[in-house]
């Protein structure tokens, strides 16, 4: 039984494909505890969790990716993040008032983002149906990047796990029936076995007759990167007139974190504090 959360990376050789595999346990689990999600929302909130740690071995530099799932019925948000230092969030929107079974992913758009702390951000959207994130993700590489891709993603509810391969934009190869092969070989696995199995006797397993080289893994852990400097900025959005109003009414403000619940006070010089062009010097 595999524990570690990680990211594994590793190629074939003499070929133009790569691939990975995630495994998150506790980072998923540290999820959870901090919300009482239906099931329907937790399992595809940890298959885009998985998805969002299969594509962050693209942040090359300091920054955040974002994949968020936009829908218009009553599951209206699932968004998940890492950092460049594999640290995950993530985050479901949905009608708590409805019976979880009348839960539904209809059809909406997949969002990713970019945003290195330094340049562009970026921004890619794709449709995606019925909540299939992994189907919305091959055809976003396809459509944007022009690049085959297939993603294997699972969740049960406890553990998630991601298995991406990737064919690299054409470097001469003599094997031209690799990518049929090797996407053949890992379309026979099981959600059990990607779910459990550790990497090595994974990949063992599934291409133990290819030459495949393994780099080294990325350690992945939950974190969230609220604080009250960037709480204090989203609440100046809301104006001074609104503060205020709270102010009157409650004597302090009082924010959670939707990621991580965690709790932030705000009394009220520090909230005049945020607005200092109303006390000139
Ligand atoms: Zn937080």
């Amino acid at each position: 039984m595999n524990s570690a959360d990680q990211l594994q990376r590793f190629s074939f050789d003499q070929t133009d494909i790569r691939g990975e595999i995630t495994h998150l346990n506790a980072s998923y689990r540290d999820v959870l505890k901090r919300h009482s999600y239906p099931t329907v929302i937790a399992v595809e909130l940890g298959q885009l969790m998985a998805a969002t740690a299969l594509l962050s071995s693209n942040l090359k530099f300091a920054g955040r990716l974002t994949l968020q799932v936009r829908l218009p019925g009553n599951v209206s948000l699932l968004q998940a993040e890492s950092s460049d230092k594999g640290e995950l969030r993530a985050i479901a929107r949905y009608d708590e008032s409805v019976d979880a079974e009348q839960l539904s992913f209809e059809d909406g758009q997949l969002v990713i983002t970019i945003e290195p702390e330094k340049g562009q951000k970026y921004q890619g959207i794709t449709g995606i149906e019925g909540g299939n994130i992994a189907k919305a993700m091959e055809d976003y590489f396809e459509q944007s990047e022009q690049l085959a891709s297939r993603f294997w993603l699972e969740c049960d509810g406890q553990n998630a796990a991601g298995f991406m391969l990737q064919k690299m934009p054409a470097a001469e190869t003599s094997d031209v029936d690799a990518w049929d092969r090797l996407t053949h070989l890992a379309s026979t696995i099981k959600q059990q076995e990607l779910l459990e199995l550790n990497t090595d006797v994974l990949l063992h397993r599934l291409y133990h007759e290819e030459q495949i080289r393994v780099y080294e893994p990325k350690d992945l852990k939950f974190f969230c990167t609220c604080s009250k400097p960037r709480l204090a900025t989203a609440l100046t959005q809301l104006g001074y007139d609104e503060l205020d109003t709270i102010l009157k009414e409650a004597g302090k403000i009082e924010v959670s974190c939707e990621f991580c619940q965690q709790h932030y006070a705000f009394d009220r010089q520090q909230v005049e504090e945020l607005f200092p062009q109303r006390h000139p010097h």
